[in-house]
């Protein structure tokens, strides 16, 4: 499936050559589509896209469904996905966020999710099922938090989002687990939510991208170069287990999907893209006693929990304050952070989680965007074939197969017609104007 760069590559043999030769034959006729026609057929790619995880194997998913004749070639360093944020996530979906393109994604993804069959099915007998299970955030606000909750709430539902706004009564009559000391009030998802199974989503994106003729090479991109155009000319690789190994490939476009280390991709070409590693944890618990409601609920302390499957396991996490929050990279997981910052939360909440039993746990990357907590998708004002899919803060598996699309409307036709995402562009980071995203869990 993957090629690794060792088995492909022979010391100072340009990749193009080896490519063209073994496996990317150049298609004769050039798809009809204005923003290609300047293409050079000679590039070893028409689309090179770094990293192959939900965001990179959904853009290589639909460029490839859509302009076929396009060699869209996939560098991935890691093809266990052992620290992506893709396989390290919670995966759950969402439409109550505070800005409408937000809410758009999440809701086109919950329908591509619903039908992945149609999709992403390469025969009959095999059909990809991401597990998606039905579920409902619940977010709880305090008095300070109450006026941006009803505002979100007044937006989600001007776009078609399904919300119930609650009181403190209203509250404790539908979840009557739940303490409602200090909430003022509280949104609850009646469509479109849920949880699903973040390996099966980026392995199906991943097949069926392969089955339809996309390439992955197991490598990793060191630096991306610049023509004397100013334009991406392509990347340099190395071989992730023998970095005396390095190669080069050229394309026409290249697509930024490195997920948290998006920010250092770029770094090579002199961009400031606001985008870092951010460690996130996940402690499973199991509380007999627990709630049994289908709900992942976000106290207004930042502190999240939800149910895991259909026994007495949950999943629950906190983001840190933003002062103790550093770049990270390391995976190592902070047992005490359990016991001094989530813990107290949870039973103060749900008092049946204070004969909580703490089970598993890991930490993962966030693909974080210290400007503004928002996506940066579209393409580089300057460097015209450069395209970002970055950013995501903890809402970007969900939202993967939106952006994909999105993507690829961009890349193929210049622009989009399913969701405008203009207002996603770096622009507003070259601009410093930043479009917060108010709803971070
Ligand atoms: C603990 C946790 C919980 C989360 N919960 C949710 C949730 O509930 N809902 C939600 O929507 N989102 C959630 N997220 C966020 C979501 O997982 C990410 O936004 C999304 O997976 C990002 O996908 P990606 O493909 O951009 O990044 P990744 O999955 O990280 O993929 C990037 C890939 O690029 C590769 N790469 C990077 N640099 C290079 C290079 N130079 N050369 C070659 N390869 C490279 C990496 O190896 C990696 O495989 C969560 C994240 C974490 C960590």
């Amino acid at each position: 499936m993957f090629r690794s760069l060792a088995a492909c590559v022979v010391k100072n043999q340009r990749v193009e050559q080896l490519l063209a030769h073994q496996w990317l034959p150049h298609a004769k006729s050039r798809p009809c589509i204005s923003c290609l026609s300047q293409q050079n057929s000679t590039k070893d790619a028409d689309v090179l896209i770094i990293g192959g995880g939900a965001m990179g194997s959904s853009s290589a998913f639909f460029i490839k469904s859509k302009s076929p004749d396009l060699n869209v070639v996939v560098v991935e360093r890691d093809p266990k996905y052992t620290q992506a944020a893709t396989t390290l996530s919670v995966s759950s979906i969402r439409q109550q966020f505070s800005i409408k393109e937000n809410i758009h994604l999440s809701m086109w993804s919950y329908q591509f999710l619903s039908s992945i069959g149609k999709h992403l099915r390469i025969s009959d007998d095999d059909m990809p099922d991401v597990q998606l299970q039905n579920g409902a955030y619940l977010f709880l606000a305090s008095e300070t938090g109450d006026s941006v909750l009803c505002e979100n709430v007044g937006l989600q539902r001007s776009v078609g989002a399904q919300v119930e706004l609650l009181n403190p009564k209203e509250l404790k009559t539908m979840f009557p687990w739940i303490n409602p000391d200090g909430v003022y009030s509280a949104s609850v998802g009646k469509a479109n939510e849920g949880w699903f199974d973040p390996w099966s989503l980026l392995n199906s994106l991943r097949r069926k991208s392969i089955a339809l003729g996309v390439k992955y090479i197991n490598a990793d991109a060191v630096n991306i170069a610049k023509g004397d155009d100013g334009m991406v000319a392509g990347a340099h690789l190395q071989d992730p287990s023998n970095p005396e190994l390095k190669t080069y490939i050229s394309c026409n476009k290249l697509v930024n999907a490195a997920g948290p280390w998006a920010g250092y991709l770029v770094q090579s070409i002199g961009i400031d893209l606001p985008v870092r590693p951010r460690k996130r944890h996940v402690f499973t618990f199991s509380c007999p006693k627990g709630p049994k409601d289908m709900v992942l609920a976000v106290d207004p302390s930042g502190c999240w929990f939800r149910k895991e499957g259909k026994g007495d396991l949950y999943l629950c996490g906190k983001a840190p304050d933003e002062d103790n929050d550093p770049d990270a990279s390391d995976l190592t997981v902070d047992y005490d952070y359990f016991q001094e910052e989530i813990w107290p939360c949870l039973a103060e909440r749900v008092p049946a989680f204070e004969e909580l039993k703490l089970q598993h746990s890991w930490a993962g990357f966030y693909d974080y965007n210290t400007f503004d907590q928002n996506a940066i998708i579209g393409v580089h004002p300057d460097i015209h074939n450069l395209y970002f899919v970055n950013g995501f803060s903890g809402h970007g598996i969900q939202q993967s197969p939106a952006v994909g699309n999105a993507i690829s409307e961009l890349l193929i036709d210049g622009k989009y017609s399913t969701t405008d995402l203009t207002r996603f562009g770096f622009d507003r980071i070259r601009d410093c104007t930043p479009l917060r995203e108010k709803n971070i869990v």
